[in-house]
């Protein structure tokens, strides 16, 4: 079949499947990160880098999940109120009480320590209390209302792993193990430079021909939300002696080189060019759309990261490519995103073979819409858009009212 001209994708020669670029990353490149102890408060975003075992079981001692009366569950009639003695009371934070003879409950409040013998908390709400004794109601649960020693976490288990990236809830948990520091990895540094004659950046005035360049503060901004240290390289010339120097002197000082723009065939595209002069290609071209031309080489056990200059596509292949290299790097998991399946409120055609990232919206009937603008350097399209629909490589037809796996484009922003 004749190639397209209106079909950027036309150009032939074997592309590089999306999963296969991520396990090569997966095996050819070593953790970069070195490690450091940082206190609690100052890990969040932060890579651990050891496993976080539990010191000690939690919660530490069965405890009342309710203000209420413990007792015997054996104690209670099936069918009718039973009327007991109290016995006592157990407040939060107190010393643990004695024991609890049969026949009798205890006064307990939410967080204290259970006593000795009885094994089920009534709630307040079903008791009735009346000169030293308390009737409860029938039909309550053996066991009800209590948490038990190491119900959440036993002593001496993961709590979380090497690599994990800790987010709120996992300074939460290990703050309740008592972890007043941790072992994280050093961030990376990264050197991200734009590519092209056209790229300006303010306060230059917009000379005719030109665009400001969105690439590096956009690429930028991704890598500070995942820690990264980024060190700003500027706008390089569409020569391939400057990219080649630009690409030398990066490797030397940083983890990590990205490149936006210049990597297509193009007489002006001179990135993938400069990485095979300067060091290896490990491959360039990767069966996603919008993306495809993505390269990546190695320059003396650096990586060079060159990423499409369209800036959907430069988001779509940093998400796809970028980010599980970066991971890797820096000693974190790489976790893919949460896919949803959404009902599509369009049809859509694609080619078999290649994985398309379609820009949709989410309507309150649960719905998703194609962005009516597709252009790669649309990016009102990112902005205005609610997830990225992931169409797989068998996919050639996507009819109205099936489903599709979307990942919201927040999830996707570190
Ligand atoms: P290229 O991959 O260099 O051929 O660029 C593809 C398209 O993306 C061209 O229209 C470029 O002007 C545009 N582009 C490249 N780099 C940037 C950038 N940093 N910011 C905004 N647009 C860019
Ligand atoms: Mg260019």
């Amino acid at each position: 079949m004749a190639q397209l001209s209106d079909d950027c994708f036309a150009f032939g020669g074997a592309l590089l499947p999306l999963h296969a670029a991520q396990a090569r990353i997966a095996v050819a490149h070593a953790v970069k990160a070195g490690t450091e102890t940082v206190a609690l408060a100052e890990a969040v975003g932060r890579v651990l880098a050891q496993d976080a075992a539990a010191p000690i079981d939690l919660p530490p001692t069965d405890n009342a999940a309710v203000d209420g009366f413990a007792l015997y569950f054996d104690d209670l009639a099936a069918a009718a109120p039973t009327t007991l003695p109290v016995h006592g009371r157990a407040a939060a934070g107190a010393a643990p009480t004695g024991p609890v003879p049969r026949g009798q409950a205890l006064r307990i409040f939410t967080g204290a320590v259970m006593p000795d013998g009885p094994d089920t908390v009534m709630m307040q709400e079903d008791c009735v209390i009346e000169s030293g004794r308390v009737t409860v109601r029938p039909g309550i649960r053996r066991g009800a209302n209590r948490r038990a020693t190491g119900e959440d976490i036993t002593r001496g288990a993961v709590a979380l792993p090497a690599g994990r990236r800790l987010m709120p809830p996992d300074i939460g948990l290990l703050a309740a193990l008592g972890f007043p520091q941790v072992e994280v990895r050093l961030p990376l540094r990264v050197v991200v430079f734009s590519t092209g004659d056209e790229i300006a950046a303010p306060p230059a005035p917009l000379r005719p021909g030109r665009v400001y360049d969105a690439n590096r503060p956009m690429l930028s901004a991704l890598l500070r939300r995942l820690g990264a240290v980024v060190v700003d390289g500027g706008i390089l010339p569409d020569t391939l002696a400057a990219t080649q120097n630009a690409l030398r002197g990066a490797a030397r000082r940083a983890d990590l080189v990205i490149t936006s723009g210049g990597v297509s065939t193009g007489e002006e595209d001179h990135v993938r060019a400069a990485i095979e002069a300067v060091g290896t290609l490990e491959f360039w071209r990767v069966a996603i759309k919008p993306g495809r031309p993505v390269a990546l080489g190695l320059l003396d056990g650096t990586p060079l990261l060159g990423l499409p200059g369209n800036p959907v596509a430069a988001l779509v292949t940093f998400t796809a490519i970028g980010r599980p290299l970066l991971d890797r790097l820096a000693g974190s998991v790489y976790v893919p995103p949460p896919r949803f399946l959404v009902r599509s409120g369009f049809s859509y055609r694609k080619k078999a073979g290649r994985r398309e990232y379609v820009r949709v919206q989410l309507a309150a009937d649960g719905t998703a819409h194609r962005y009516p603008k597709e252009g790669a350097g649309i990016l009102t399209s990112l902005t205005e858009s609610d997830a990225l629909m992931e169409l797989p490589e068998e996919m050639t037809a996507l009819a109205p009212g099936e489903t599709a796996p979307c990942i919201p484009l927040g999830l996707l922003h570190g």
